[in-house]
């Protein structure tokens, strides 16, 4: 790329900084705690509060909320997680982190989320086979609630338990509500990574109305230790006395971070705004090119994540000679995402292409075009343009 195109660049996400973000964060570097003071508890009261849930457990990333998820269902061994190949890795890696087997359900391509029919055709499939998930992870897609209603029903008929993989979709509903109040799962998973809705840095939550699973987790964050005396096993004069009872780990998230995170939450419905707008905007201004866009289902407000289209014929040289286009001239698209089971790591597992047609087609059609607040009208008419010459 040259210096030109470099400067033009625009991204396909980023975070976007206020002055109270900064002065949030400066408010805690000139106070007496840096870490584990009064930022992070208030933080994981204020997201709880805002998506209506019970408990909220902070920790240092998405990655690390879904590793917690997974061992605070007892995820181990001989167990099976299944979740969407359209997905960060990190998805599906956290089953792995476990012991646990990992599959996918295929994607309704047009929305990129969990198709309900096939769920219920692996599910049928899999109590014959003896091969029942424990957990599945539902991912929503772009900041698209899945059909949890659904995904809830069948998790009954099959006694499975539900992660929401909602990293994408904080300040989202479903059915009216907050994504994250956990009316349908056990525990959801944020992501506060910059390109996501809001940013803490790197970071995560973990939202639940289980006060058993809160507690666990909250162990499991800091090396799986106790420091309330009520709770200690073996008994104790001492006030310097803790207790590791679990093996966990330090996936605290700082009280920097947290400020920051408290200061983007105040404009998360604002960003949230934003985002659906620009998504409008794109709709009318590519209305005329030979595109379609990922389907919002009807029940959902999405957060807005990310702005995907969809191409309209399948053909890897078309698929290549449209994003380079854009690359070079300083279109920051991306593809969200190659399918997992196609990672080099995943060959190992041998997951066969052919039983996942919706991900083969979704993968092969989908862009990500950039979206994120602080993008102007005239840059996503640059976008346009850019698409036109090339599609
Ligand atoms: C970003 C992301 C993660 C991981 O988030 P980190 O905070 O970067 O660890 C997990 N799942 C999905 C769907 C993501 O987009």
């Amino acid at each position: 790329m040259n210096k030109l195109s470099l400067n033009n660049f625009i991204p396909y996400g980023r975070h976007f900084i206020s002055d109270d973000d900064i002065n949030s964060i400066l408010n805690v570097l000139n106070g007496k705690l840096i870490t584990q003071g009064e930022f992070v508890p208030k933080f994981e009261n204020k997201v709880a509060k805002k998506v209506n849930a019970k408990h909220g457990i902070a920790v240092n990333s998405a990655t690390s909320a879904l590793h917690l998820a997974c061992l605070a269902l007892d995820v181990g061994v001989g167990d099976i997680v299944w979740t969407s190949p359209i997905s960060f890795v990190a998805s599906a890696n956290c089953a792995l982190y476990c012991g646990a087997k990992v599959d996918f359900v295929d994607i309704d391509n047009a929305t990129g989320l969990i198709d309900i029919k096939k769920l219920e055709i692996k599910l049928a499939n899999a109590e014959k086979n003896n091969s029942l998930p424990k957990v599945l992870i539902p991912v929503h897609l772009a900041g698209s609630s899945c059909d949890m209603n659904k995904i809830n029903s069948l998790s009954k008929k099959y006694s499975f338990l539900i992660i929401e993989d909602a990293s994408h979709a904080i300040g989202g509903k479903y059915e009216n509500q907050s994504v994250g109040n956990c009316k349908y799962s056990s525990i959801t998973v944020f992501s506060f990574h910059p390109v996501k809705i809001i940013t803490t840095g790197e970071g995560g939550l973990l939202t639940t109305n289980k006060n058993d699973l809160a507690e666990k987790i909250r162990m499991l964050r800091s090396h799986g230790i106790v420091r309330d005396k009520n709770k200690f096993q073996y008994s104790t004069e001492g006030s310097w006395k803790y207790e590791q009872q679990l093996l966990g780990f330090n996936y605290r998230m700082t009280d920097l971070q947290a400020a920051l995170g408290l200061s983007q939450l105040n404009r998360l419905d604002e960003i949230v705004i934003e985002r659906n707008r620009q998504l409008k905007f794109y709709y009318e201004i590519l209305k005329d090119l030979p595109l379609t866009h990922l389907i919002i289902p009807e029940n959902v407000v999405s957060s807005v994540h990310l702005a995907v289209i969809k191409l309209k014929k399948v053909s890897p040289q078309y698929y290549l000679d449209v994003f380079e286009g854009m690359r070079s001239e300083g279109i920051g698209v991306q593809l969200h995402y190659i399918p997992i089971y196609k990672q080099p790591y995943f060959s190992k597992f041998n997951f066969q292409e052919k039983n996942f047609p919706g991900s083969e087609e979704y993968s092969s059609t989908a862009i990500s075009i950039p979206i994120f607040p602080g993008l102007k009208e005239k840059e996503q008419l640059r976008v346009r343009d850019s698409l036109k010459k090339f599609l």
